[in-house]
């Protein structure tokens, strides 16, 4: 017998040992006692959950195998990873069963040394099988009744009831969702096809943006998918895949692919995927998520995991297709401003009508006069714009709406808090000297409304610990000097007498 032979022989019993289900009694003491660990990130089997065997006592974690996989996947260099033969002889791997072609040196080209492994022979239970597709259940009745969307003036009623102020951002978005879900349920219209109501939403943060959309999809009862663009990249880089919005989307609708194909998607602050500028390197967070968005916004079928945020070889997809989707994009846009008044300033100092340079400078709404072209200017490519036919401002918050959002939604903060008390038969008012001293310490801070909750669990604290100690307080005013720090509450007993 040769030495080759002889090596061979050796190798082919060794791995017959590893892989082969009767281990000897020896091996299941050992398994029993120790716990395997994973080869690539070293978690125990405790940690990382149900490990692959491969040959060589080798075991990999879930996780691991699936990040393998892909990242295998993303280069198969023209089917060059399926190439017939390497790898063979390890049980468990694809390949042909010549076993020494590699080493003859009549190599073909391709990757010496890898060769995609059937995860399915490794678990040794039956198999998953690599892609399912999910059928979908059909249903007979459409999710949205062409009869039963409200009128655009009644979807504004209702978010009055949440919202307040931002007047003609509220209109412009029922209008815009009427018509959406209008062309949704009629599908086609003959020859004219209604185009896609697709939104943006521009504003300053903490102005009501995604409290707007999260009200409107509850109303109208679609799934809603919120997601941040500053996390999105393009396909194959750190971050998520632009693809993964869809598939939050269908997490939202309860992995039905019909009511997700009905749904709105939010993407959140938009503007951080505007172009760089003087950007050296390649832009993978900015113009090309602006890139591959052009797609989705459109109407594309999208193949997305189910249950799942990563598509891989365990995961079962199902196509979406994002025509009926309603995308709502909003973002603050910083410096979107100097841009307009740039534009108005030139405009009118020019010819004979013209005036002073800096007479829009102290315009409150200037926003307001967004054009295409600013946004264009501010680094959001022209297709993707023209992409969001809708584009409307909301109003930064004054003083007063900060006193109307306190008290006036239906599900105000303080009467959140007056529900709260009122369990312990306790009543709770704020003076309006109150009010206003919470919406001055807001503004303050810059952050709109979000500001508000904050500052009032603060001043809350104390007496959502104090009150029900003691069983004879029956009613509690919040003054203004107890927000500026110069008072204390003023306390009222069960039977009419007060303390502070
Ligand atoms: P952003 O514009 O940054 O998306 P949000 O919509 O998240 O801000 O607002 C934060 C919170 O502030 C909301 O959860 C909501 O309670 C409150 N809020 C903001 N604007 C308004 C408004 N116009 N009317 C009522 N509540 C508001």
């Amino acid at each position: 017998m040769s030495d080759s032979n002889k090596n061979e022989d050796i190798l082919e019993d060794i791995l017959e040992e590893d892989t082969s289900e009767n281990h000897n009694e020896e091996d299941k003491k050992d398994e029993s006692e120790y716990e395997q660990v994973c080869f690539v990130c070293r978690r125990p089997e405790s940690k990382a959950g149900k490990m692959f065997r491969l040959p060589n006592n080798i075991f990999v974690c879930d996780d691991c195998m699936h990040k393998t996989m892909d990242t295998i996947s993303q280069f198969d260099y023209q089917g060059m990873l399926n190439y017939p033969g390497l790898m063979s002889g390890f049980p468990g791997m694809t390949g042909s069963s010549d076993k020494d072609k590699n080493n003859n040196g009549d190599v073909p080209n391709g990757f010496p040394n890898i060769s995609f492994i059937n995860l399915s022979d490794l678990q040794g239970d039956g198999g998953i099988p690599n892609k399912q597709k999910l059928k979908r259940k059909k249903k007979d009745k459409p999710v949205i009744d062409i009869k039963n969307i409200p009128a655009p003036h009644k979807i504004k009623a209702q978010l009055d009831e949440y919202i307040i102020g931002q007047e003609h951002a509220k209109k412009v978005i029922s209008v815009a969702v009427y018509n959406h879900y209008k062309r949704v349920a009629t599908d086609t219209m003959d020859a004219i096809e209604i185009e896609k109501s697709n939104m943006l939403m521009i504003g300053p943060t903490g102005c009501g943006k995604t409290y707007l959309v999260k009200t409107l999809a509850r109303l109208l009862d679609v799934p809603l998918a919120i997601a941040d663009a500053t996390s999105l990249t393009e396909a194959g880089y750190i971050g998520d895949d632009i693809e993964s919005v869809v598939s939050k989307l269908l997490a939202a609708a309860g992995n039905d692919a019909d009511k997700a194909e009905r749904g709105i998607i939010f993407i959140d602050e938009i503007d951080k995927i505007a172009k760089k500028r003087n950007a050296n390197n390649r832009d993978v967070s900015g113009e090309s998520v602006q890139q591959g968005m052009l797609k989705l916004l459109e109407g594309a079928e999208v193949e997305v995991p189910v249950g799942a945020n990563s598509k891989n070889a365990m995961v079962p997809l199902t196509t979406i297709n994002t025509r009926n989707i309603l995308f709502i994009c909003g973002g603050a846009f910083p410096d979107l401003e100097e841009i307009i008044k740039e534009r108005l300033n030139k405009k009118s100092s020019m010819g004979f009508n013209a005036t002073l340079k800096d007479a829009h400078d102290k315009e409150k709404d200037i926003l307001s006069q967004v054009t295409v072209e600013d946004i264009r200017k501010f680094g959001m490519i022209p297709e993707f714009i023209g992409r969001l036919p809708i584009i409307y401002t909301l109003d930064g918050l004054t003083k007063d709406m900060m006193v109307k959002i306190l008290k006036e939604p239906k599900n105000a903060i303080l009467k959140q808090y007056q529900k709260l008390l009122e369990l312990d038969e306790v009543k709770l008012e704020f003076t309006d000297g109150a009010l206003e001293a919470i919406a001055e310490k807001a503004m303050e801070k810059d952050t709109g409304a979000r500001a508000l909750r904050s500052i009032i669990e603060e001043f809350m604290l104390d007496i959502m610990y104090e009150v029900p100690k003691d069983d004879n307080i029956g009613k509690v005013t919040i003054t203004e000097e107890y927000i500026k720090g110069t008072g204390g509450p003023v306390i009222e007993i069960r039977n009419g007498g007060s303390a502070e």
